[in-house]
């Protein structure tokens, strides 16, 4: 039992495969698939596969790469889409001041814009920041002030996808309700700081997801990642926690359902069976 909190199933590279990609991943032991939306093409793809299958859910969103190109139509359709029972976050939506692809300007006003959506909608963020680690913090943190007074107590507010920051960064986000997610490059090496944050970070804040076709982990690293390969990843950090496979699958699987708000079965929950094998 395992869930993709990321990935992007909806993009060209899985165009002649995707059904076969599908059927790998439950045949892998994944329950449920996230995929994640980055413009408006993108999100309405992705909501268009969430639903064609009943255990794969979708988030809209406009990546901080697209910002400079997102119109007010493109808002309002985002924000329409967002209103579909199967999407469940806005996402994924940030800063990225590593490449401004979108200008820092633009890149700042289109991600409060999703954010207000979000917190309208009351709908968790996936959030994509680099190199823009503090601004990132202080506008989340603004952001959550707002909207915890009508937020579900136990729920988190949202996940730091593809997190590339220290472990002191990632337990700030997890002490002011957001989960943290661990992609597949935590398989290299060299991946110190990741390491680091998969062995201080409480298993209770962790996501796992493959951001899938990027970022393939060994030993699939270099090919066209899918989310089939998320088992590599989770037995990683099953390695670097010394916990069992199955622990990390399924308490990061019950972090998923719970920020997601998805239907028991997705979670692979089997009913009156907890802890059978
Ligand atoms: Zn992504």
């Amino acid at each position: 039992m395992l869930i993709d909190s990321h990935c992007h199933l909806q993009f060209p590279h899985f165009q002649d495969d995707r059904q076969e990609v599908l059927e790998r991943a439950w045949q892998a032991g994944l329950s449920t698939i996230v995929v994640v939306g980055t413009d408006v093409e993108t999100s309405q793809r992705a909501l268009a596969l969430a639903e064609a299958a009943e255990n794969v859910f979708a988030t809209i969103g406009c990546h901080p790469h697209e910002a400079a190109h997102l119109d007010d139509d493109g808002r309002q359709t985002l924000s329409h889409l967002a209103r579909s029972p199967k999407v469940v976050a806005l996402g994924e939506i940030g800063l990225d001041f590593y490449r401004n692809l979108s200008p820092p300007r633009e890149q700042r006003a289109v991600f409060q814009q999703m954010l207000d959506i979000a917190g309208e909608l009351r709908l968790p963020v996936i959030i994509h920041s680099r190199a823009a680690e503090e601004e990132t913090f202080a506008i989340l943190s603004q952001w959550a002030s707002q909207v915890r007074p009508q937020w579900p107590q136990h729920r988190p507010l949202g996940v730091m996808h593809c997190f590339g920051g220290e472990l002191a960064l990632a337990l700030r986000y997890a002490q002011f309700g957001f989960l943290v997610s661990i992609p597949g490059s935590v398989t290299y090496p060299n991946s110190d700081r990741l390491t680091a944050v998969v062995a201080g970070l409480p298993l209770e804040r962790m996501l796992i997801e493959t951001d899938a076709p990027y970022l393939a982990p060994r030993p699939a690293r270099g090919q066209r990642n899918e989310p089939a390969f998320l088992v590599h990843t989770a037995g990683k950090i099953a390695e670097l926690r010394a916990q069992t496979v199955r622990e990390v699958a399924e308490r990061t699987a019950a972090n998923a359902a719970t920020l997601f708000g998805l239907p028991a079965a997705a979670a692979g929950q089997r009913r009156g069976e907890e802890g059978a094998s």
